[in-house]
Protein backbone atom coordinates (compact mmCIF):
# COMPACT_ATOMS: atom_id res chain seq x y z
CA UNK A 1 0.00 0.00 0.00
CA UNK A 2 1.22 3.76 -0.87
CA UNK A 3 2.45 5.98 1.40
CA UNK A 4 -0.72 8.14 0.20
CA UNK A 5 -3.03 4.90 0.85
CA UNK A 6 -1.67 5.26 4.28
CA UNK A 7 -2.38 8.20 5.27
CA UNK A 8 -5.78 8.24 3.60
CA UNK A 9 -6.61 5.13 5.67
CA UNK A 10 -5.31 6.27 8.84
CA UNK A 11 -7.33 9.75 8.15
CA UNK A 12 -10.74 8.85 7.23
CA UNK A 13 -12.48 6.33 9.07
CA UNK A 14 -15.97 5.27 9.09
CA UNK A 15 -17.38 7.85 7.53
CA UNK A 16 -20.83 8.89 6.32
CA UNK A 17 -20.54 8.68 2.84
CA UNK A 18 -24.05 10.73 2.04
CA UNK A 19 -21.36 13.46 3.43
CA UNK A 20 -17.73 12.11 2.77
CA UNK A 21 -16.67 14.84 4.81
CA UNK A 22 -13.96 12.95 6.39
CA UNK A 23 -12.60 12.90 3.27
CA UNK A 24 -11.21 16.03 3.93
CA UNK A 25 -8.77 14.89 6.16
CA UNK A 26 -6.70 12.80 3.62
CA UNK A 27 -3.36 14.81 3.62
CA UNK A 28 -2.43 15.90 0.56
CA UNK A 29 1.13 14.89 -1.39
CA UNK A 30 3.35 17.41 -0.69
CA UNK A 31 3.34 18.20 -4.70
CA UNK A 32 -0.32 19.63 -4.14
CA UNK A 33 -0.67 22.50 -5.31
CA UNK A 34 0.42 25.83 -3.42
CA UNK A 35 -2.48 27.81 -4.55
CA UNK A 36 -2.45 30.36 -1.71
CA UNK A 37 0.07 32.21 -4.40
CA UNK A 38 -2.87 33.27 -6.66
CA UNK A 39 -4.11 35.51 -4.04
CA UNK A 40 -4.03 38.84 -4.48
CA UNK A 41 -1.03 41.00 -4.85
CA UNK A 42 1.39 37.84 -5.57
CA UNK A 43 3.35 38.54 -8.31
CA UNK A 44 5.24 34.88 -8.90
CA UNK A 45 4.36 31.07 -8.49
CA UNK A 46 4.82 30.28 -5.38
CA UNK A 47 4.85 26.08 -5.09
CA UNK A 48 4.50 22.92 -7.56
CA UNK A 49 1.76 22.13 -10.00
CA UNK A 50 2.04 19.14 -10.85
CA UNK A 51 -0.45 16.91 -13.96
CA UNK A 52 -1.92 18.63 -16.88
CA UNK A 53 -5.19 20.46 -15.31
CA UNK A 54 -3.15 21.95 -12.55
CA UNK A 55 -1.40 24.01 -15.89
CA UNK A 56 -4.48 25.79 -15.94
CA UNK A 57 -3.35 27.32 -12.50
CA UNK A 58 0.16 28.05 -13.58
CA UNK A 59 -1.78 29.48 -16.60
CA UNK A 60 -3.44 31.76 -13.67
CA UNK A 61 -0.05 33.22 -12.56
CA UNK A 62 1.41 34.05 -16.04
CA UNK A 63 -1.21 35.55 -18.23
CA UNK A 64 -4.26 35.36 -15.66
CA UNK A 65 -2.25 37.46 -13.49
CA UNK A 66 -1.79 40.48 -16.38
CA UNK A 67 -5.17 40.51 -16.45
CA UNK A 68 -5.89 40.37 -13.00
CA UNK A 69 -3.77 43.59 -12.68
CA UNK A 70 -4.68 45.57 -16.07
CA UNK A 71 -8.63 44.75 -15.93
CA UNK A 72 -10.12 44.19 -12.49
CA UNK A 73 -7.62 46.29 -10.86
CA UNK A 74 -5.79 44.03 -9.00
CA UNK A 75 -9.11 42.55 -7.33
CA UNK A 76 -8.94 38.61 -7.99
CA UNK A 77 -12.30 37.09 -8.29
CA UNK A 78 -13.08 34.80 -5.22
CA UNK A 79 -16.38 32.91 -6.41
CA UNK A 80 -15.94 30.03 -8.62
CA UNK A 81 -18.92 31.84 -10.77
CA UNK A 82 -16.56 34.98 -11.34
CA UNK A 83 -13.45 33.28 -11.73
CA UNK A 84 -15.28 31.45 -14.79
CA UNK A 85 -16.66 34.20 -15.92
CA UNK A 86 -14.04 37.17 -15.55
CA UNK A 87 -11.13 35.67 -16.38
CA UNK A 88 -10.38 34.14 -19.85
CA UNK A 89 -9.43 30.18 -20.05
CA UNK A 90 -10.56 30.00 -16.69
CA UNK A 91 -13.03 26.98 -16.82
CA UNK A 92 -15.50 24.45 -14.07
CA UNK A 93 -12.38 22.98 -12.83
CA UNK A 94 -9.73 25.70 -12.80
CA UNK A 95 -12.59 28.19 -10.76
CA UNK A 96 -13.48 25.41 -8.25
CA UNK A 97 -10.24 24.10 -7.75
CA UNK A 98 -8.96 28.25 -7.25
CA UNK A 99 -12.06 29.12 -5.43
CA UNK A 100 -12.43 25.84 -3.17
CA UNK A 101 -8.13 25.85 -2.06
CA UNK A 102 -7.57 29.33 -2.36
CA UNK A 103 -10.62 31.32 -1.36
CA UNK A 104 -12.56 28.58 1.12
CA UNK A 105 -15.73 28.52 -0.99
CA UNK A 106 -17.64 25.52 -0.74
CA UNK A 107 -17.79 24.36 -3.79
CA UNK A 108 -17.08 21.17 -5.96
CA UNK A 109 -14.15 20.03 -8.53
CA UNK A 110 -14.56 17.47 -11.05
CA UNK A 111 -11.54 16.07 -12.56
CA UNK A 112 -10.70 13.03 -14.39
CA UNK A 113 -9.92 11.41 -10.64
CA UNK A 114 -13.20 12.87 -9.26
CA UNK A 115 -14.78 11.79 -11.81
CA UNK A 116 -13.36 8.10 -11.58
CA UNK A 117 -13.91 8.20 -7.63
CA UNK A 118 -17.51 9.03 -8.01
CA UNK A 119 -18.89 6.92 -10.73
CA UNK A 120 -17.50 3.68 -8.52
CA UNK A 121 -19.03 5.07 -5.49
CA UNK A 122 -22.43 5.15 -7.11
CA UNK A 123 -21.97 2.61 -10.21
CA UNK A 124 -22.51 5.47 -12.98
CA UNK A 125 -22.13 3.40 -15.82
CA UNK A 126 -23.07 5.39 -18.90
CA UNK A 127 -20.33 7.29 -21.18
CA UNK A 128 -19.08 10.24 -19.05
CA UNK A 129 -19.14 12.48 -21.65
CA UNK A 130 -22.77 12.47 -21.20
CA UNK A 131 -24.83 15.90 -20.32
CA UNK A 132 -27.05 13.59 -17.67
CA UNK A 133 -23.43 12.55 -16.41
CA UNK A 134 -21.63 15.16 -15.86
CA UNK A 135 -24.22 17.29 -14.30
CA UNK A 136 -25.02 14.56 -11.72
CA UNK A 137 -21.20 14.24 -11.29
CA UNK A 138 -21.19 18.14 -10.26
CA UNK A 139 -24.11 18.13 -8.17
CA UNK A 140 -22.07 15.12 -6.26
CA UNK A 141 -19.62 17.21 -5.65
CA UNK A 142 -20.97 20.35 -5.21
CA UNK A 143 -23.31 18.21 -2.30
CA UNK A 144 -20.50 16.42 -0.73
CA UNK A 145 -17.73 18.80 -0.66
CA UNK A 146 -16.98 19.85 3.22
CA UNK A 147 -18.42 22.97 4.10
CA UNK A 148 -15.77 23.95 6.95
CA UNK A 149 -12.94 22.87 4.84
CA UNK A 150 -13.76 22.62 0.94
CA UNK A 151 -9.97 23.28 -0.57
CA UNK A 152 -8.83 19.89 1.73
CA UNK A 153 -11.62 18.05 0.76
CA UNK A 154 -11.60 18.57 -2.99
CA UNK A 155 -7.68 17.92 -2.73
CA UNK A 156 -8.08 14.55 -1.14
CA UNK A 157 -10.71 13.28 -3.53
CA UNK A 158 -8.65 13.86 -6.45
CA UNK A 159 -5.84 12.24 -4.29
CA UNK A 160 -7.96 9.75 -3.31
CA UNK A 161 -8.73 8.92 -7.21
CA UNK A 162 -4.73 9.57 -7.95
CA UNK A 163 -3.73 7.27 -5.32
CA UNK A 164 -6.23 4.44 -4.09
CA UNK A 165 -9.02 4.49 -6.60
CA UNK A 166 -6.62 4.10 -9.55
CA UNK A 167 -8.14 3.64 -13.25
CA UNK A 168 -6.28 -0.26 -13.34
CA UNK A 169 -5.02 -1.50 -10.08
CA UNK A 170 -7.55 -0.06 -7.31
CA UNK A 171 -6.76 -0.67 -3.56
CA UNK A 172 -10.36 -1.76 -2.78
CA UNK A 173 -9.39 -3.44 0.39
CA UNK A 174 -7.63 -0.46 2.08
CA UNK A 175 -9.84 2.08 0.26
CA UNK A 176 -11.28 4.31 3.08
CA UNK A 177 -14.45 4.86 1.69
CA UNK A 178 -14.98 1.15 0.74
CA UNK A 179 -18.28 0.68 3.04
CA UNK A 180 -20.06 2.95 0.67
CA UNK A 181 -18.79 2.10 -2.29
CA UNK A 182 -21.30 0.54 -4.25
CA UNK A 183 -19.21 -1.01 -7.38
CA UNK A 184 -17.27 -2.65 -4.41
CA UNK A 185 -20.64 -3.50 -2.79
CA UNK A 186 -20.85 -5.36 -5.95
CA UNK A 187 -18.17 -6.99 -5.99
CA UNK A 188 -18.20 -8.57 -2.48
CA UNK A 189 -21.72 -9.72 -3.87
CA UNK A 190 -20.72 -11.42 -6.52
CA UNK A 191 -17.63 -13.62 -4.43
CA UNK A 192 -20.33 -14.24 -1.55
CA UNK A 193 -22.37 -15.53 -4.41
CA UNK A 194 -19.62 -17.68 -6.01
CA UNK A 195 -18.76 -19.11 -2.33
CA UNK A 196 -22.25 -19.83 -2.12
CA UNK A 197 -22.14 -22.23 -5.65
CA UNK A 198 -19.45 -23.91 -4.50
CA UNK A 199 -21.58 -25.32 -1.53
CA UNK A 200 -23.85 -26.23 -3.21
CA UNK A 201 -26.47 -23.43 -2.51
CA UNK A 202 -28.09 -22.02 -5.37
CA UNK A 203 -29.72 -18.38 -4.21
CA UNK A 204 -28.55 -16.20 -6.58
CA UNK A 205 -28.55 -13.05 -5.45
CA UNK A 206 -30.57 -10.63 -7.46
CA UNK A 207 -29.13 -7.73 -8.99
CA UNK A 208 -29.98 -4.59 -7.95
CA UNK A 209 -27.43 -2.08 -8.72
CA UNK A 210 -28.84 -1.41 -12.39
CA UNK A 211 -32.00 0.15 -12.97
CA UNK A 212 -33.11 -2.32 -15.74
CA UNK A 213 -33.11 -2.67 -19.01
CA UNK A 214 -32.66 0.89 -21.05
CA UNK A 215 -33.96 4.47 -19.93
CA UNK A 216 -31.73 5.60 -17.30
CA UNK A 217 -29.22 7.83 -18.08
CA UNK A 218 -26.49 7.19 -15.35
CA UNK A 219 -26.46 3.20 -15.69
CA UNK A 220 -24.34 0.98 -17.71
CA UNK A 221 -25.62 0.32 -21.58
CA UNK A 222 -27.54 -2.10 -21.66
CA UNK A 223 -25.43 -3.47 -24.32
CA UNK A 224 -22.46 -3.45 -22.75
CA UNK A 225 -23.07 -4.69 -18.96
CA UNK A 226 -21.50 -5.41 -15.79
CA UNK A 227 -18.58 -7.80 -16.75
CA UNK A 228 -17.07 -9.71 -13.13
CA UNK A 229 -14.52 -10.26 -15.23
CA UNK A 230 -13.42 -6.09 -14.53
CA UNK A 231 -14.74 -6.09 -11.25
CA UNK A 232 -15.13 -1.98 -9.77
CA UNK A 233 -12.84 -1.29 -13.17
CA UNK A 234 -16.50 -1.58 -15.08
CA UNK A 235 -16.77 2.16 -13.77
CA UNK A 236 -16.11 4.62 -15.57
CA UNK A 237 -17.33 4.10 -19.31
CA UNK A 238 -16.05 6.26 -21.80
CA UNK A 239 -17.70 6.70 -25.08
CA UNK A 240 -15.46 5.74 -28.14
CA UNK A 241 -12.81 8.44 -28.97
CA UNK A 242 -13.64 10.11 -31.91
CA UNK A 243 -11.31 11.06 -34.53
CA UNK A 244 -10.08 14.76 -33.84
CA UNK A 245 -11.41 17.09 -36.88
CA UNK A 246 -8.79 18.60 -38.96
CA UNK A 247 -8.50 22.28 -38.57
CA UNK A 248 -5.98 24.73 -40.65
CA UNK A 249 -5.54 28.21 -39.48
CA UNK A 250 -4.17 31.43 -41.19
CA UNK A 251 -1.78 33.15 -38.63
CA UNK A 252 0.02 36.62 -39.09
CA UNK A 253 2.73 37.90 -36.60
CA UNK A 254 2.62 41.23 -37.39
CA UNK A 255 5.24 43.07 -36.14
CA UNK A 256 6.69 46.82 -36.15
CA UNK A 257 9.45 48.27 -34.74
CA UNK A 258 9.61 49.87 -31.38
CA UNK A 259 10.08 52.35 -29.12
CA UNK A 260 13.71 51.30 -28.57
CA UNK A 261 13.87 49.46 -31.43
CA UNK A 262 12.92 45.82 -30.08
CA UNK A 263 9.89 43.78 -32.41
CA UNK A 264 6.42 44.79 -31.04
CA UNK A 265 3.61 42.45 -32.57
CA UNK A 266 0.40 42.67 -32.71
CA UNK A 267 -2.40 40.20 -30.61
CA UNK A 268 -5.67 40.44 -30.81
CA UNK A 269 -8.34 38.60 -28.24
CA UNK A 270 -10.21 35.74 -28.79
CA UNK A 271 -14.24 35.90 -28.44
CA UNK A 272 -15.76 35.20 -24.96
CA UNK A 273 -16.80 32.23 -25.61
CA UNK A 274 -15.84 28.89 -27.95
CA UNK A 275 -12.16 26.74 -28.24
CA UNK A 276 -9.52 29.45 -26.38
CA UNK A 277 -11.73 31.78 -25.27
CA UNK A 278 -10.77 35.26 -24.25
CA UNK A 279 -7.38 34.13 -25.20
CA UNK A 280 -5.06 36.54 -27.11
CA UNK A 281 -3.33 35.34 -30.04
CA UNK A 282 -1.53 36.71 -33.84
CA UNK A 283 -4.27 38.21 -36.35
CA UNK A 284 -5.71 34.32 -37.72
CA UNK A 285 -8.57 33.18 -39.60
CA UNK A 286 -9.87 29.54 -40.04
CA UNK A 287 -8.94 28.13 -43.83
CA UNK A 288 -10.98 26.55 -45.86
CA UNK A 289 -9.36 23.36 -47.41
CA UNK A 290 -7.28 23.02 -50.26
CA UNK A 291 -6.03 26.72 -50.53
CA UNK A 292 -2.87 27.43 -52.33
CA UNK A 293 -0.01 29.38 -50.88
CA UNK A 294 -1.21 32.71 -52.83
CA UNK A 295 -4.70 32.24 -51.98
CA UNK A 296 -4.30 32.18 -48.21
CA UNK A 297 -1.99 35.08 -48.64
CA UNK A 298 -4.96 37.15 -50.08
CA UNK A 299 -7.42 36.59 -47.78
CA UNK A 300 -5.06 36.93 -44.37
CA UNK A 301 -4.04 40.51 -46.19
CA UNK A 302 -7.62 41.32 -46.37
CA UNK A 303 -8.03 40.08 -42.92
CA UNK A 304 -5.20 42.15 -41.57
CA UNK A 305 -6.42 44.97 -43.58
CA UNK A 306 -9.71 45.12 -41.50
CA UNK A 307 -6.91 44.84 -38.05
CA UNK A 308 -4.50 47.97 -39.48
CA UNK A 309 -6.80 50.07 -41.76
CA UNK A 310 -4.02 50.44 -44.18
CA UNK A 311 -3.61 47.85 -47.78
CA UNK A 312 -1.77 44.86 -46.86
CA UNK A 313 0.38 43.37 -50.30
CA UNK A 314 0.42 39.78 -50.40
CA UNK A 315 3.60 39.43 -51.44
CA UNK A 316 5.23 41.41 -48.27
CA UNK A 317 3.67 38.56 -46.35
CA UNK A 318 6.54 36.21 -45.65
CA UNK A 319 5.55 31.87 -45.09
CA UNK A 320 7.52 30.93 -42.11
CA UNK A 321 6.24 27.21 -41.54
CA UNK A 322 3.55 25.05 -40.36
CA UNK A 323 2.54 24.95 -36.98
CA UNK A 324 0.53 21.98 -35.70
CA UNK A 325 -0.97 21.73 -32.24
CA UNK A 326 -3.53 18.89 -31.04
CA UNK A 327 -6.10 19.64 -29.27
CA UNK A 328 -8.50 17.09 -27.53
CA UNK A 329 -10.82 16.90 -30.56
CA UNK A 330 -8.97 19.50 -33.22
CA UNK A 331 -5.99 18.67 -35.14
CA UNK A 332 -4.63 22.36 -35.69
CA UNK A 333 -2.17 23.06 -38.57
CA UNK A 334 -1.86 27.10 -38.54
CA UNK A 335 -0.22 28.16 -41.35
CA UNK A 336 2.20 31.14 -40.06
CA UNK A 337 3.56 34.07 -42.13
CA UNK A 338 5.01 36.99 -41.02
CA UNK A 339 4.62 40.77 -41.72
CA UNK A 340 6.97 43.69 -41.19
CA UNK A 341 5.03 47.23 -40.51
CA UNK A 342 6.79 50.55 -41.25
CA UNK A 343 5.97 53.11 -38.61
CA UNK A 344 3.15 53.36 -36.26
CA UNK A 345 0.10 51.60 -36.81
CA UNK A 346 -3.45 53.02 -35.55
CA UNK A 347 -5.72 49.96 -34.57
CA UNK A 348 -9.44 50.05 -35.43
CA UNK A 349 -11.02 50.46 -32.04
CA UNK A 350 -14.14 49.04 -33.50
CA UNK A 351 -12.88 45.36 -33.76
CA UNK A 352 -12.17 43.29 -30.84
CA UNK A 353 -9.65 44.09 -28.25
CA UNK A 354 -6.19 44.39 -29.85
CA UNK A 355 -2.79 45.99 -28.38
CA UNK A 356 0.90 46.05 -29.07
CA UNK A 357 3.37 43.60 -27.19
CA UNK A 358 7.11 43.22 -26.38
CA UNK A 359 8.40 39.63 -26.56
CA UNK A 360 8.42 40.00 -22.70
CA UNK A 361 4.78 40.87 -22.64
CA UNK A 362 3.40 38.73 -25.56
CA UNK A 363 5.10 35.71 -22.74
CA UNK A 364 2.99 37.33 -19.99
CA UNK A 365 -0.24 37.85 -21.80
CA UNK A 366 -3.02 35.25 -21.96
CA UNK A 367 -1.37 33.62 -24.85
CA UNK A 368 -2.09 29.82 -25.75
CA UNK A 369 0.61 27.44 -26.34
CA UNK A 370 0.03 26.99 -29.80
CA UNK A 371 0.26 30.53 -30.08
CA UNK A 372 4.03 30.57 -27.95
CA UNK A 373 4.59 27.80 -30.63
CA UNK A 374 3.74 30.55 -33.54
CA UNK A 375 6.02 32.75 -31.92
CA UNK A 376 8.89 30.25 -31.53
CA UNK A 377 8.31 29.75 -35.43
CA UNK A 378 9.20 33.06 -36.06
CA UNK A 379 11.96 33.63 -33.98
CA UNK A 380 13.76 30.72 -35.44
CA UNK A 381 13.21 32.54 -38.93
CA UNK A 382 14.61 35.53 -37.99
CA UNK A 383 17.43 33.89 -36.29
CA UNK A 384 18.13 31.52 -39.81
CA UNK A 385 17.68 35.42 -42.23
CA UNK A 386 20.24 36.76 -39.91
CA UNK A 387 22.48 33.61 -40.50
CA UNK A 388 21.81 33.99 -44.24
CA UNK A 389 22.22 37.99 -44.15
CA UNK A 390 25.67 37.20 -42.82
CA UNK A 391 26.51 35.26 -45.96
CA UNK A 392 27.84 31.84 -43.18
CA UNK A 393 28.00 29.32 -45.99
CA UNK A 394 28.56 26.60 -42.99
CA UNK A 395 25.20 27.66 -41.37
CA UNK A 396 23.37 27.15 -44.89
CA UNK A 397 24.77 23.79 -45.72
CA UNK A 398 23.96 22.74 -42.13
CA UNK A 399 20.34 24.19 -42.29
CA UNK A 400 20.08 22.73 -45.94
CA UNK A 401 21.67 19.25 -44.16
CA UNK A 402 19.06 19.19 -41.61
CA UNK A 403 15.65 19.24 -43.71
CA UNK A 404 13.04 18.46 -42.16
CA UNK A 405 13.57 20.03 -39.06
CA UNK A 406 14.24 23.65 -38.07
CA UNK A 407 17.18 25.00 -36.72
CA UNK A 408 15.72 24.76 -33.18
CA UNK A 409 14.56 21.22 -33.49
CA UNK A 410 10.97 22.03 -34.24
CA UNK A 411 9.65 19.20 -36.87
CA UNK A 412 8.12 20.69 -39.66
CA UNK A 413 5.18 19.30 -40.85
CA UNK A 414 5.01 17.42 -44.33
CA UNK A 415 4.30 20.57 -46.53
CA UNK A 416 6.43 22.82 -44.90
CA UNK A 417 9.05 20.15 -45.36
CA UNK A 418 8.29 19.58 -48.79
CA UNK A 419 8.79 23.50 -48.95
CA UNK A 420 11.63 23.90 -47.38
CA UNK A 421 13.55 21.31 -49.81
CA UNK A 422 16.42 23.68 -52.07
CA UNK A 423 15.68 23.86 -56.06
CA UNK A 424 17.57 20.70 -57.79
FE1 LIG B 1 -12.58 3.04 -5.63
FE2 LIG B 1 -12.51 0.56 -4.66
FE3 LIG B 1 -12.58 2.66 -3.02
FE4 LIG B 1 -14.69 2.01 -4.44
S1 LIG B 1 -13.75 0.80 -2.85
S2 LIG B 1 -13.89 4.07 -4.17
S3 LIG B 1 -13.77 1.31 -6.33
S4 LIG B 1 -10.93 2.13 -4.44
Amino acid sequence: MGGAAVRARRSVKRLPLDHMHCISSVTPSRSMPYVAACSPGMTKAGGTFPGGRWLQLSWMLTGGRMQVVSELAGRMPRTAEDLQRLLPGVGRYTAGAIASISFGQATGVVDGNVIRVLCRLRCIGADTSSLAVIDCLWDMANTLVDRSRPGDFNQALMELGATVCTPKSPLCRECPVKEHCHAWRRVEKELASASQKLFGKTTLVPDVEDCGPGGCPLCLPAAEPWDSSLGVTNFPRKAAKKQPRVEWTATCVLERRGRLGAPEYLIVQRPSSGLLAGLWEFPSLPLAPGLQEEQQKEVLADHLRAWTRQPVQTQSLCFIGEVVHIFSHIHQTYVVYSLCLDGDVALDAASSPSRWVTEEEFRASAVSTAMKKVLKARETQRGAQSGHAKGSKRKRESKLGAAGSTPTGMQLSLRAFLRAQPPP
